[in-house]
Parts: structure tokens; sequence; C-alpha cells
């Protein structure tokens, strides 16, 4: 694609195996980050779109072979998807860095992470029963509980993981024998835009994997509303996804949201008594909050440490903050790139400047970097930032930043620890650091988030459920929770000898 800002817009609506232009004609340029330079421009699709795009799946799941075909053999399929993307994961790896503005490394790994979801659902599909029969106290009985596809899903995803994020919920749609259209986040569909023609090297039939590029008000709110859609499934923040439960509400469609968090990841006293327990939760505290310049739902946005290492703990802490290399994601050794958008750096500023005025102290970072030769002005650039002496009564405390921001919070008991990170309307994420394996276990137990890291943060695993208690989120994605999101459960009852039963008598 070229550098220039006058872009031909590629064809990125796939309805029936076919690329196409918007039915309006409009297209959007998709801005690098870095620079805020259109690199790629897409088609912008609308309602229009969206119901041909569903009409498209909707004949696939009714009449296509999709649904029917063995589950071995949609566990084949999916294997070789995850083989083109290991593929062609540089050129994704890449094309990510540049959409979402995360580095190439990032990108990378996104792709394995891709990879494997989709590897992890063939090989749970193809392992499994195909019923559990059920003993219903008659030889003449035979009754069975089998799963069977939900039929059209709707799938919406957000700008910060874009293919993971799409992964999670193509791979499954697909594993179980559904039909799909997925809309990706407007400013970065690049890399979902490419998986639909992975799908479709890899042999799935035309129909069953659709996408509309294009605004949420309008290709997702018809999605979440359309009669012929059976299932939506969105990842993104708390307010978009109240609107897609209402709108999915009158057609009572099933609804999975996975959504914000406000992630406490809390440290013991004793997790730094030796020098090599205190740089590690130093050093995770770090990731847990600026990986991906705090871009991400599980951020450890909320630190939250025990009295006497406060003081010690935030300064290292602070010290490595600014010693952070932001710059172009594409560049050889930065280590964080821009937020995604100019939209998304004013809310980062507007929390902080909020913060400051409630009585935060600021540790390190606080603004805009200084320019440089691989930090472009126009790039949406801003420092990793600590703030010390933050309580539960600020606005950055309780609402999702989702940019570079850490708060501080101090406790003094393990009753106390616990309070502070279950007090948030959200519960996806957090952590426990400690040397002593009881309080562990006790703290853990004791959270509510929908996942618990005991001395580590961040990693997850396809095979265990993610997902969040409260306001995180309904339902689960990976594992086999995020299989049966995507399946309706049908009893078969046959009565081998059946006779009158003779409950009215004429
Ligand atoms: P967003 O809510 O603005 O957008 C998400 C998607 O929804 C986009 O595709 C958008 O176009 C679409 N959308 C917006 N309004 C809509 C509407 N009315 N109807 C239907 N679709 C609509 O979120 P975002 O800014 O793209 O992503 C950041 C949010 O995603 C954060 O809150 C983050 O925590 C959340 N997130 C959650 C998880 C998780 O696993 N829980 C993972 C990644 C991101």
């Amino acid at each position: 694609m070229a550098d220039t800002p006058e872009l031909q817009a590629r064809k990125t609506i796939h309805v029936e195996g076919e690329w196409r232009d918007a039915v309006s004609g409009a297209t959007r340029e998709i801005l690098d980050p870095a620079d805020a330079l259109p690199f790629a421009a897409v088609a912008e699709g609308d309602e229009k779109d969206t119901d041909l795009a569903v009409a498209a799946a909707r004949q696939a799941f009714d009449h296509g072979p999709w649904p029917r075909t063995p589950a071995a053999e949609r566990a084949a399929l999916l294997r070789r998807v995850a083989d083109l993307l290991i593929r062609d994961r540089e050129e994704l790896g890449l094309l990510e860095s540049r959409d979402a503005g995360k580095t190439v490394e990032e990108g990378r790994v996104d792709i394995d992470c891709v990879a494997d979801a989709f590897r992890y659902f063939a090989d749970l599909v193809a392992a499994e029963a195909p019923g559990r029969v059920v003993d219903a106290g008659s030889p003449d009985i035979h009754s069975v509980v089998v799963h069977e596809p939900v039929g059209v899903c709707a799938l919406i995803t957000p700008w910060n993981y874009p293919l993971l994020q799409a992964s999670w919920k193509i791979a499954p749609a697909l594993a179980a024998g559904n039909t799909f259209v997925v809309k990706p986040s407007e400013i970065t569909p690049l890399t979902t835009v490419a998986l639909i023609d992975l799908l479709a090297a890899a042999g799935l039939p035309a129909g069953v994997a659709n996408i509309v590029t294009g605004p949420g008000h309008s290709v997702g709110a018809r999605l979440a509303e359309h009669p012929d859609v059976d299932l939506v499934s969105f990842t993104g923040g708390l307010l978009s996804g109240t609107k897609v439960a209402q709108a999915a509400a009158p057609t009572v469609k099933k609804v999975a949201l996975e959504l914000g968090g406000k992630n406490p990841n809390v440290v013991f006293a004793d997790a730094c008594a030796t020098e090599e327990g205190f740089d590690t939760a130093v050093d995770q505290a770090l990731n847990a909050a600026f990986i991906h310049s705090g871009q991400v739902c599980s951020a450890g946005a909320r630190l939250i440490v025990e009295e006497p290492v406060r003081d010690r703990f935030v300064a290292e802490l602070a010290r490595r903050a600014d010693r952070i290399r932001l710059g172009r994601g594409t560049e050889d050794g930065v280590e964080c790139g821009p937020l995604v958008s100019e939209q998304q750096r004013a809310k980062v500023e507007a929390y902080v400047e909020s913060a400051l005025k409630e009585g935060a102290v600021l540790r390190s970072g606080g603004r805009r970097p200084e320019p440089s030769a691989g930090r472009p002005a126009t790039g949406y650039f801003y420092e990793p930032t600590v703030l010390d002496h933050c309580h539960r009564g600020m606005r950055v405390v309780r609402e999702e930043v989702f940019g570079p921001v850490l708060t501080v919070e101090t406790f003094r008991t393990e009753d106390e620890a616990v309070a502070l990170a279950n007090d948030t309307e959200y519960g996806l994420a957090g952590a426990v650091w400690t040397a002593d394996a009881g309080r562990a276990r006790r703290v853990a137990a004791r959270l509510r988030h929908g996942t618990v890291w005991i001395n580590d943060f961040h990693p997850y695993l396809p095979q265990a459920e993610w997902g969040g208690f409260g306001r995180s989120g309904v339902g689960r994605e990976l594992g086999p929770a995020g299989l049966a999101e995507y399946r309706e459960t049908k009893h078969m009852y046959q009565n081998l000898a059946p006779k009158p039963v003779r409950w009215f008598a004429g």
C-alpha cells in the first residue's frame, strides 16, 4: 500500500465470497497512529451493506454445507487457517503494528496467539463426543443431549487487539458450525480483512465468513438489532456494550459482552522482601500498566501496594517508566508505540488533568513527549504516567482510562487490600503479589474478577476461560465455555415403543 494521502480504497466488504465496495460508495482512510498520516483506505459500509451480509450468512447457514460439515473436517480447516496465519506472520504483524500503533514484535505475538486460538478450537471440537446420552429410566427411551450451531453470528470487535479479539470469536463460531458477519473497529480493520482471505484460501465455503467495515452506530447497531442474527458477540467499551444489549433485546438473540476493566495489581510487602522479588514485582507492575500504552482491557492500571514498601516501589516504578522508549512501533528498539487516536489521547489527558486537580501526585509522565525523528509531533504519543496518592474518590481510579496511566493506592491489612481490589464496578482481571502461599490463595479466592494472577500479570491460556464479573461483561471467551457460547443445546428424546397415553378418556 502506498504512503500517500490519495489512497485507492480496497474493497473490504466481503459478502457471499466476493469483495465489494460499500453500496453507498463511501470510503475511509486508515491513519498510522505514529504520524496521523493515512496509509490505507477501506470501504465504509452502512446498514445496507450489513443487511446484504446478514442475508448471505443466513443463506449459508440455512442451506449451505458448513453447519452440516463433520467436526473433524471443520477442525482440519481451522488448522489450515492457523498454518496460513503463521505463513503470513511477518506481514500481518506489521499490518497490526501500523494499524493499532503497537510494536511489530507485539504484532507478531498477536498473530501467534491468533493461530493458537484457531488450533485450540480445532482440537476441542475434534476431540469431543457427539452428544451426551441421558439415562431416561426405561430401555424403551433413547435420550441424548446434543450441541448445534446457534446460526448467524454477529461479531463486533475493538481496536486494541484487532485480530486477536476477532479470532476469539471467529474460531469458536466456525468450530461450532456457524456462519458470521464480523465488524472490526472502523479504525483498525485491516488484519481482519486479511483473515477473511485466509479463511477462503483454507477452503471455507462462500457466504460463511462475511465482513462489513464501517462504524459502530450504523453497521454495529444494525447487526445487534437484526432479526436474522441469532447471536451477537461484542468486545468493546461499557457504553457501546450496553447499547448492543439494548438493541439485541427485542429479538431475544443470544448476547455475549466482553467489556472494560479497572484491574487491581495488589502487591504485599513480603513479595519485595528480597531484591529479586522487588525487581520482579516492579518489572511486572510496569508491564501490567504500560504494555501497548495501557490500551489493554486487562491492564493493571491500579497499583495497590502495602504501605511500608510504597515509597521505594513507586520511586523505582517511576524511574523505569521514564526510561520506556516511545516511538513508531515499526522502528527497532522502540518499546511502546503511540495511542491509537487523537480522541484516545485527549481522553487520557483529561483523566490525568482531573486526577491532578483531585490531589494525585505526578511521579512520571503526565505529558506528550518531545517530538523526535522517530516520534513525529503529529503522532498520538503520551508518556507513561504514574500518579501517586490516589483514592477511590477520583475518577481516574474508578473509570477505565485505557491509556498509559497507573494510579497508586496503599493498604495496611489483607482485608483492606481485598476491599480496595474489589471496589470497582468492573471485574475483568486482577493480581496478587506475595511470598506467602496461604495468603496468595486466600486473597485470590476473595477477588471478584474473571481472571486472577498470583505472582504474575497478563498471561492467558486459550484453554482457560476469559471474561469478566460485574460490568466487565456477560459470558466467556476461550476455553470450553468460549465454544459453548456459539452453540444451542438440544435434547432429543426418542420413544422406541410408543403407546397411547390415554390422558383424555374420550
Ligand atoms: P468501542 O466500544 O468504542 O467499540 C468497540 C466496537 O463496537 C467497534 O467495532 C465499534 O465500531 C463498535 N460499536 C460502537 N458503538 C456501537 C453500537 N452502538 N452498536 C454496535 N457496535 C458499536 O470500544 P473500543 O474503543 O474499540 O475498544 C476499547 C474497549 O474495549 C475498552 O473498554 C476495552 O476494555 C474493551 N476491551 C475488552 C476486552 C475484553 O476481553 N473484555 C478486550 C479488548 C478490549
